[in-house]
């Protein structure tokens, strides 16, 4: 009873809504995912770092931070050694991974948080 009460004035509220108020209810839910999805590759507070390589998901890798730098009172990891070859992987965007291309095929290792 108390869900169909919930529903039929959603529904009535909805109804209601004009559309620039629907614009910026989106544009406040699409600002709030866009904070959430924040990819930015932090140093957890242990300092200590694993990986996953993401064409074999699966082990926790543990890999050494090369390289650090600090953002609005948070470090950032910039930069980790790859576990297999140990050469400084960078951070991507894009991949929103660190990025080896050092041994034979690309390897894309994901942080563990
Ligand atoms: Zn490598």
């Amino acid at each position: 009873m108390l869900f169909l009460l919930f529903k039929h004035c959603g529904e009535a509220m909805g109804r209601r809504q004009t559309m620039m108020e629907k614009y910026k209810i989106q544009m406040k839910a699409y600002r709030k995912k866009r904070m959430k999805s924040d990819s930015t590759p932090y140093l957890p507070l242990e300092g200590i770092v694993y990986v996953i390589d993401s064409l074999d998901p699966g082990k926790k890798i543990p890999a050494q931070v090369v390289k650090t730098r600090v953002k609005s009172q948070r470090t950032v990891i910039e930069s980790l050694a790859c576990p297999e070859c140990k050469n400084e992987m960078l951070w991507d965007d894009n991949w929103e991974a660190f990025i080896c291309t050092k041994h034979g095929k690309k390897a894309i290792f994901e942080l563990v948080v």
